[in-house]
């Protein structure tokens, strides 16, 4: 089921939260965040370490989200030593943490209110905290310094599907006591800890039961009792240190290898989104473009709309998109706040059961799948036309987060934004031709080098630790990737004015769209044209998307006068299996591609980006394993020929 239970809690007489089904506090009773401090930071070695840390980032892993009481301190205690330490090596600090019930948005404000002295981080959080859907929420705070990533599931689920690269440096073992919640401290979290634990891993943890010693030490941790907080005796701490003729030790790894200069081949969406997220963890990044100017593919519509295709079942195509929906809503509004300027809007998309096969999808998905309300709701003819601010003769579903936004506007305003950065180079009207990899001893990472014809025609090599091709419909233009089944589909959208339709408050869709006006002019769309070569411009086509929406929507008064305007038209990138292409293609190491996104590349491009940029940056991802394993372009690879 995409959505879990809530936590069921109360407030006892010092107005600590206590959880009714474990009997069990969430924080200390005398609401001070003095406990939480000894207990997880100082026994992490906590903000001393982070100032010797050799990485540029910091790892923290916990058991048990509750009220966010430790992500909150840790959070507080990073920004300080910030702000103490500007020059020191390590910038950025990851929390990972898990929970398998998470407080209602009311209860978590009730809970948060005793912490006064962290009122500004607690309405932060509120501000950006998920709805109860499983999987990871990557929430981001202070310009990204501080990444939270709240794993809504069982931890002991969760855990195997962090990928290795996310090796904690700290973990803070919370969850109610072991006595009251056996199910959670099972071997194999201990397990878990040590595959995702390097020779610098700490932990530590309030309780010192039987069970959690020997865990910890037949999983390769050294374990230490010290005393506990306050008046209680002993708490434990550990290190991870296994003997090194021991298979655990084995699975611990050490980090990653930032890249160091990044090409990425393409200028639409799924590039700019690379590029930022690339450029934010510190990674110099060039942008080679085909083309003259950035947005000249599919990323060139005017509008396009914003929402998860969820369905009845709990797909994995499901959870990413709502899991991608999330995070770009939140990625779009953030960069906004900070000065970019684009076109969007998150005024609700309706999805209209235009037919009986799409009315029966909708009420299974409404009856059976269970996503949260605040994600979509079923509503009858009135009230979607309520909704709407046009007669619709039919009801559907509402996603009333979802909207639009101008693609072509965020890539220029994105471009822009990028400029002002010395780590960032664009090069236009410069054809890739050609990629080779060299080995290079010094650094043991793979060199590539780039051949291109630049705006004279003048050709060029240029050599980058990696390369990621993000060009759409032309990915499959190079050896290395012609194996990818990336099929090119040509689709053209109309720009329509119509009086009667300035009314119109939210993206329709049907088994086409329209949206509301952006200076005047609503995008109608949009063909699926298979087998056209060039993407020219077809009044033709025109023709058929409002045909498509006289004859879903009936006829509707308010679309009589809709006249053409103009139109856009691309080939959009499709895979066979509807899921994109992210990650290694081929076997060499440092060649990833970014794609596949069809028509949704303003949903999925900024998730997308992030877990790659992740990936190069050697940070942790965003990602479950089984996700991620979904939508690997490394799924198309030929398998090795075995003698
Ligand atoms: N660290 C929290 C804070 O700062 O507020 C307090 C954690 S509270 C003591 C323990 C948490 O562990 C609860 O929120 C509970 O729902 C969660 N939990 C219990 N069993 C779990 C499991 N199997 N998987 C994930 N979370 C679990």
């Amino acid at each position: 089921m995409p959505s879990l239970k809530h936590a069921n809690i109360h407030f006892n007489q010092q107005g600590t939260p206590v959880a009714t089904d474990f009997d069990d506090i969430y924080f200390s009773n005398d609401g001070g965040l003095a406990e939480t401090d000894y207990v997880f930071l100082q026994q992490n070695g906590l903000p001393a370490r982070w100032q010797q840390h050799p990485a540029t980032h910091f790892h923290i892993i916990e058991t048990g989200f509750g009220t966010g009481a430790n992500f909150l301190l840790s959070w507080q205690k990073f920004r300080q030593y910030r702000q103490q330490h500007a020059a020191a090596q390590c910038r950025h600090l990851y929390f990972s943490s898990f929970e398998k019930y998470p407080l209602s948005r009311s209860d978590l404000t009730l809970a948060l209110q005793v912490h006064t002295e962290l009122s500004e981080h607690c309405q932060l959080l509120l501000a950006q905290y998920p709805p109860a859907v499983a999987g990871c929420h990557r929430l981001t705070f202070d310009d990204g310094t501080v990444v939270l990533d709240l794993w809504l599931g069982d931890v002991n689920e969760l855990l195997p599907q962090l990928p290795v690269q996310n090796q904690a440096d700290a973990f803070y073992l919370d969850g109610f006591a072991p006595g009251k919640n056996p199910q959670m401290w099972q071997p194999q979290l201990f397990s878990q800890m040590a595959r995702l634990s390097c020779a610098q891993t700490t932990v530590a943890t309030f309780t010192c039961a039987g069970l959690v010693k020997r865990g910890l030490q037949d999983n390769g941790f050294a374990i230490k009792k010290v005393k506990g907080f306050g008046r209680k005796r002993e708490m434990l701490t550990a290190n991870f240190s296994p003997p090194t003729d021991n298979a655990v030790a084995a699975s611990g790894t050490e980090h990653v290898e930032a890249a160091e200069k990044v090409a990425i081949v393409g200028g639409g969406i799924a590039s700019l989104c690379l590029a930022l997220q690339l450029i934010a963890k510190g990674i110099a990044t060039e942008l080679i473009c085909a083309d003259a100017e950035v947005a000249q593919g599919a990323s060139h519509n005017l509008q396009g709309a914003v929402y998860p295709n969820l369905h009845p079942e709990l797909t994995q195509a499901s959870l990413l998109h709502c899991q991608a929906f999330y995070f770009a809503r939140h990625f779009y509004q953030q960069l906004a706040t900070k000065g970019m300027v684009f076109a969007m809007q998150w005024c609700g998309v309706l999805h209209l059961a235009t037919t009986p096969a799409l009315a029966l999808r909708q009420q299974k998905l409404v009856d059976y799948a269970n996503w949260p309300a605040a994600l979509v709701y079923p509503v009858n003819a009135t009230e979607a036309s309520q909704l709407a601010g046009v007669e619709l003769a039919q009801g559907g579903i509402f996603l009333p987060q979802a909207g639009w936004l101008s693609p072509q506007q965020f890539c220029q305003a994105a471009l822009v934004q990028l400029q002002q950065s010395a780590l960032f180079n664009a090069k236009f009207s410069c054809r890739v031709t050609g990629l080779s990899a060299a080995a290079s001893q010094a650094k043991e990472q793979s060199q590539w080098s780039v051949q291109y014809l630049d705006c004279e025609q003048a050709s060029q090599t240029h050599r980058y630790s990696c390369v990621v091709l993000a060009s759409g419909a032309n990915i499959t233009d190079f050896s290395q990737s012609q194996h990818l089944p990336v099929n090119r589909v040509r689709g053209q959208v109309s720009h329509i004015s119509c009086a009667s339709m300035q009314a119109l408050n939210t993206v329709l869709c049907h088994k086409g769209y329209i949206t509301p006006a952006l200076d005047g002019l609503h995008a109608v769309g949009a063909t699926f044209d298979r087998n056209a070569t060039e993407a020219y411009v077809a009044a033709a086509d025109n023709q058929e998307n409002l045909a498509l929406v006289n004859h879903q929507l009936l006829q509707p008064a308010w679309f009589s006068m809709a006249q053409v305007h103009g139109a856009r038209a691309a080939f959009r990138a499709t895979v066979p299996d509807h899921l994109p292409l992210l990650g290694k293609t081929g076997r060499q190491q440092g060649l990833y591609v970014l794609g596949g996104l069809g028509a949704r590349g303003i949903l999925l491009a900024p998730l997308l980006a992030e877990t790659l940029a992740c990936e190069i940056a050697g940070q942790p991802q965003p990602m479950a394993n089984v996700v991620r394993q979904a939508i690997a372009a490394d799924r198309f690879n030929k398998p090795v020929a075995t003698v």
